[in-house]
């Protein structure tokens, strides 16, 4: 029954849009999962293998965790039932920031309910309009969210380019803001992009924001749980521990649950339980989200070997489809894409694949490039070798068929 009949749809222009998507091959329809997050699940009732999680170390269904969220759930609830803080604030939640922050060798850690919402909060909270913000080109949408947020000045810098930071950094203070010189100068990359696998030159881009005594935030998504000891990211992973005041994190990646945090000084998490709106105006975490994330943690450090087989798969998945002929980009991590160009063909590789037992979903604009569509693989520390190989042969067979390779 449609109620609205007696109406004409004022929002009938989003039908058209859709067509207009679905023309240009631009259309991504809802995949839909009835087996759990795991390598072996079943997508859109077909048992496939996964190469499109970011449950990197198997955490989502680890016993460890399950166990935790349950007891969690049965002592205290499945609601937080507020806001942090109003009565939303748990013990939990005090403990789980507790333990990130000795885990991040940081003062201080907030959770947020998402790795989105972290950075969406965080990046209008601290900057003002007298302030600039300068980000690289590539930086992830919440990031780009949080700037828009802000009223501050921004600048973009090409990606991962100390040298183009360096000349953004130099020009703005020779002209200055708005009203004069800058009060502060927020510098803000992805330790780990998304879309390409490759890493921050966060060294370079330290050393650069200490000379124009500009503060540095990582958002640490891809790198939370991958890159350095334990996962403890790219801060450990390159040994700059102190250097960098703002690390985002999330919990909802290789940590395996849902969530976001800052890490950084004390007076950056007491400042933003004051005033960052995500935090002050959405509820907080349930407790077994919570619970998940503190069991995951244990499992970060107790059970390095997880990480170790993460990259190994990483190493012999990427010189397996480098080896078939596909340009895979520039990848240093567990992120592989498979560039194929046009929308149209990546959209018909991961349709052949689909068909060939394996999902890895095609990532189209405006996520990425129009002309660099790809397939993006992620391999996790709990496929096995047969599995990735079934994998790869998949993409053999569907790349010559479609004469990719
Ligand atoms: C996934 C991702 C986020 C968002 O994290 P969620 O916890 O899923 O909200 C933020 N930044 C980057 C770079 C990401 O890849």
């Amino acid at each position: 029954m449609n109620t609205m009949s007696d109406r004409t749809d004022p929002l009938a222009y989003l039908g058209d849009e859709i067509a207009d998507l679905k023309a240009k091959a631009l259309y991504r329809p809802l995949r839909v999962m009835s087996g759990p997050q795991a390598p072996r699940t079943v997508m859109d009732g077909r048992p496939v293998i996964s190469l499109s999680s970011n449950n990197y170390l198997g955490l989502a269904t680890h016993p460890h965790l399950v166990e935790a969220a349950l007891r969690a759930t049965r002592d205290l609830g499945v609601g937080s039932g507020a806001v942090r803080t109003i009565a939303g604030t748990m013990e939990l939640h005090e403990e789980l920031e507790r333990r990130l922050a000795i885990f991040k060798h940081v003062e201080a850690t907030l959770t947020f309910q998402s790795g989105f919402t972290a950075n969406s909060g965080v990046i209008p909270t601290i900057t003002g309009e007298r302030d600039l913000i300068v980000s690289d080109e590539l930086n992830h949408a919440s990031i780009i969210d949080g700037v828009r947020l802000s009223k501050a000045s921004r600048a973009v810098f090409p990606h991962r380019d100390v040298d183009g930071l360096e000349k953004v950094l130099r020009e703005s203070r020779a002209t200055g803001g708005p009203q004069g010189a800058y009060e502060h100068v927020l510098v803000i990359t992805d330790g780990v992009f998304s879309m390409d696998g490759d890493i921050a030159p966060l060294a370079g881009i330290c050393e650069v924001a200490e000379r124009y005594e500009a503060a540095v935030m990582i958002d640490d998504a891809h790198a939370s749980g991958v890159l350095g000891r334990n996962g403890r990211g790219t801060v450990d992973h390159f040994g700059l521990h102190g250097r960098v005041d703002i690390q985002v994190g999330t919990l909802s990646k290789a940590v395996g649950v849902l969530g976001g945090y800052v890490a950084g000084r004390q007076h950056l998490r007491d400042y933003l339980v004051q005033r960052a709106r995500p935090f002050l105006f959405s509820t907080s975490h349930p407790p077994a989200v919570v619970a998940a994330c503190l069991a995951a943690l244990d499992i970060l450090e107790g059970d390095p070997e997880r990480i170790e087989r993460l990259w190994e798969n990483t190493r012999f998945f990427k010189a397996g489809l480098a080896g078939l002929g596909f340009d895979t980009g520039v990848s240093e991590t567990p992120i592989t894409p498979v560039i194929v160009g046009s929308s149209e063909n990546a959209g018909r590789l991961s349709e052949r694949l689909m068909e060939l037992g394996v999902f890895a979903q095609a990532v189209v604009y405006p996520t990425v490039a129009l002309d660099r569509a790809r397939i993006r693989t992620i391999v996790s520390s709990e496929h096995t070798r047969d599995e990735l190989q079934a994998c790869l042969d998949a993409f053999a067979a569907a790349g010559r068929e479609l004469r990719l390779i």
